[in-house]
């Protein structure tokens, strides 16, 4: 068969010497390079009990934020949909009533808010254009599951706990973001 270049190497199949043929050398050789890694620095761990630092640029699941008093910072402007590359976000927004000033932070609240986590490329742009601090990335990963449908998250299980009635989860669920906390 005629070459198309010249960078062809016919490689010859050599009858194997004795030397190769006892196979013993090769196993030593084998064994060497494996007691020779014994001792060095396993560059696994043993997760899940044990975790890597994140990187500071980490963006995982997506928490609706609130503000200190426990109050929703959302106001259902729609900003994160539009901004959304993916179009993974739906909501739909409500009014605050009288007396619900406590629950929510502004006079219009997102009564439904979804984000659908198989079509999240987790780029981080709802955060971006959110003017209310209320939707961040987190250092969390997305559970695995065995159904698409739990992938669709709604309001209850992305919004942060309550900073008074569960301050340890608030705290843990803002990760790095709790030493510079600030308010709008
Ligand atoms: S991280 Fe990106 S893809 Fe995911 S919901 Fe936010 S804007 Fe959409
Ligand atoms: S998360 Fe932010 S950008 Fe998205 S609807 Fe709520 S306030 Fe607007």
């Amino acid at each position: 068969m005629q070459a198309l270049t010249n960078r062809v190497k016919v490689v010859e199949r050599k009858p194997m010497s004795l030397w190769e043929r006892l196979y013993i050398p090769a196993i030593l050789k084998g064994m060497a390079i494996t007691f020779s890694h014994i001792f060095k620095k396993k560059p696994t761990i043993n997760y899940p009990e044990k975790k890597r630092p994140f990187s500071p640029v980490f963006r995982g699941l997506q928490i609706l934020n609130r503000d200190e008093e426990g109050r929703e910072n959302c106001t259902a402007c729609g900003l994160c949909a539009v901004a959304c590359p993916a179009e993974a976000i739906t909501m739909e927004a409500a009014e605050r009533a009288p007396g619900e000033e406590h629950l929510y932070r502004e006079e219009k609240y997102a009564a439904k808010y979804e984000i659908n986590m198989l079509r999240c490329i987790f780029c981080g742009l709802c955060e971006e254009a959110c003017p209310k601090d209320a939707i961040y990335l987190s250092e969390t990963f997305t559970p695995a599951d065995y159904q698409r449908k739990q992938f669709i998250y709604n309001k209850t299980d992305l919004l942060i706990p309550h900073p008074q009635e569960d301050p340890e989860a608030y705290k843990k669920a803002l990760g790095n973001r709790a030493k510079n906390q600030t308010v709008n």
